[in-house]
Order: C-alpha cells, then sequence, then structure tokens
C-alpha cells in the first residue's frame, strides 16, 4: 500500500500526522494548566500555530487535527501556502515584521497582522484592506500594535515603543479597513519574560481603557506561553513545540 500524505483518508496513518497530534495534545496540556493556574481555566487563550519554514502539507496535516489559526512571518511563504491550502478554512494570521510594500499582498490572505508598528504600515495595510472590502467583501483587517519591551527602549526585536501606542491606535481606529485588536509583543531576548509580559498588560489596559474593543493581547510562544497567559494573553503564537524545530534556512 503507498502511503499517502495529501490529507485524505491516508492521514490516520501518516506518521507525522500522528507526531503532530501528540505534540498539540501537549501543548494543549500546558495551556490548560497555565490557564488553570493563572485562574482562567474557563477562559482559555486561542492557539496560533506558527507555522514558517514548515511545508504547507504540515499545516494541511494540522487542520485536520482542529487547528484554525495559522501564523506565518515572511509574505512570499505565506501567500504561496495560502494559495496552496485555499480548500480549508484557515484564519492566517501575519506575525513577522513587515515592509510597506508588501501591504498589498498581506492583506489578500491574511485576517489579522500581529506586526503593526508604525504609521505608513497602518496607511498601507488600510488602504490594501480597503480595497479588499470592496472587491472581495473581506472582513476589516484585524491589527495587532506590536510592542517593544526592551528594557533600554530598544526595537531589537520590532515593535513600537510604548509611548508610541497611542497614536498609532487612533490612526487605526480611524481607517476604514481596519479593525484594532490589541497588543502584540514578543519577549526579550536573555530576560524572564514575566516582567515582559507584565508590562505589556500595562500597554494594554491603557489601550482599553480608550478602545474596550481592542482588548487583544498576542503573546507567547513556545518558550514563554506559561508566562504570557499568567498576564493575560488572549491569542498565542506556537511554532516549535508544536511543529518541531524549524528546518535551517539557506
Ligand atoms: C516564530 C515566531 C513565533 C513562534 O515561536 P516558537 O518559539 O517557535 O514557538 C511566535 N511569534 C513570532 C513573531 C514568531 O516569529
Amino acid at each position: 500500500m503507498t502511503e499517502r500524505t495529501d490529507g485524505g483518508e491516508g492521514q490516520r496513518n501518516d506518521p507525522r500526522s500522528a507526531e503532530l497530534a501528540e505534540r498539540l495534545a501537549a501543548v494543549r496540556k500546558r495551556i490548560a494548566a497555565a490557564a488553570e493556574s493563572a485562574g482562567r481555566g474557563d477562559r482559555l487563550p486561542s492557539l496560533i500555530v506558527v507555522t514558517k519554514f514548515h511545508a504547507a502539507e504540515d499545516i494541511r496535516r494540522l487542520a485536520a487535527l482542529g487547528i484554525t489559526d495559522v501564523g506565518e512571518n515572511r509574505d512570499q511563504e505565506a501567500a504561496a501556502k495560502a494559495l496552496e491550502l485555499a480548500d480549508l478554512a484557515l484564519t492566517w494570521h501575519f506575525v513577522g515584521q513587515l515592509q510597506t510594500k508588501k501591504a498589498k499582498s498581506v492583506a489578500r490572505y491574511a485576517a489579522a497582522v500581529h506586526s503593526v508598528d508604525r504609521p505608513q504600515l497602518v496607511d498601507a495595510l488600510a488602504k490594501a484592506a480597503r480595497n479588499g472590502m470592496d472587491a472581495t467583501g473581506r472582513a476589516p483587517l484585524d491589527c495587532f500594535i506590536q510592542v517593544s519591551l526592551e528594557d533600554d527602549g530598544g526595537t531589537h526585536r520590532g515593535g513600537a515603543a510604548p509611548a508610541d501606542v497611542p497614536l498609532l491606535a487612533e490612526r487605526i481606529a480611524a481607517a476604514d479597513g481596519l479593525n484594532l485588536a490589541g497588543v502584540m509583543a514578543v519577549a526579550p531576548l536573555g530576560a524572564p519574560p514575566g516582567p515582559a509580559f507584565e508590562k505589556l498588560a500595562g500597554v494594554s489596559a491603557r489601550l482599553v481603557a480608550d478602545y474596550p474593543g481592542a482588548s487583544g493581547i498576542s503573546a507567547g510562544m513556545s518558550q514563554d506561553l506559561e508566562a504570557a497567559i499568567m498576564f493575560g494573553a488572549t491569542h498565542l503564537r506556537i511554532g516549535s513545540d508544536i511543529l518541531g524545530s524549524r528546518p535551517a534556512v539557506g
């Protein structure tokens, strides 16, 4: 019998699917335990599986395992996968640094951008999303403001300074094609994630005071999902603990 890996009937016998199912179950268990100890066992965060560098076939396997939300960080790769997997009802999240000139492409397949960090990008995304709404009736694009949590005020891992969040929020909220969804951050390297996510929770609280609908907190990766949940993450972005280490890029 030839082994099928196309997500059809043969998938049940596919060793990679079994591996993904096992890793996914382990991550879901961690999420449930963390939510329980944070006293929010009844409000689990959404799980976005970050599939960058992994084959579209793995996304198909994940969809068969019940995953609905996937994240990518490079437009070219994401656009190709979204096209290839257009038969699946997936929600695509763009989570990487984004050049303004790529906004138009990203708005074609993404429902959300988690890395909005400057006014020019807001304007480019708004224009692209508005055109998409006119042409295809798509919903407004969810925008998370990426916040830099580095102590030195640097932006090594991307993101706007916390002080710049109000102006970005105003610009997103005023844009027709965009929906202000909340804040996003990546924990700084080489520092415990807890204090960083606590700081993000503060930024979020100030944002929500002005924009009650913008209550999303996109935080938490494989290494720090517990700390993120402790400080209110609503959207986790998990890659390697579900898919395994990323293939090296050439
Ligand atoms: C790659 C990536 C993730 C997932 O990271 P893992 O450590 O593999 O879980 C999450 N967020 C962003 C912005 C990423 O680029």
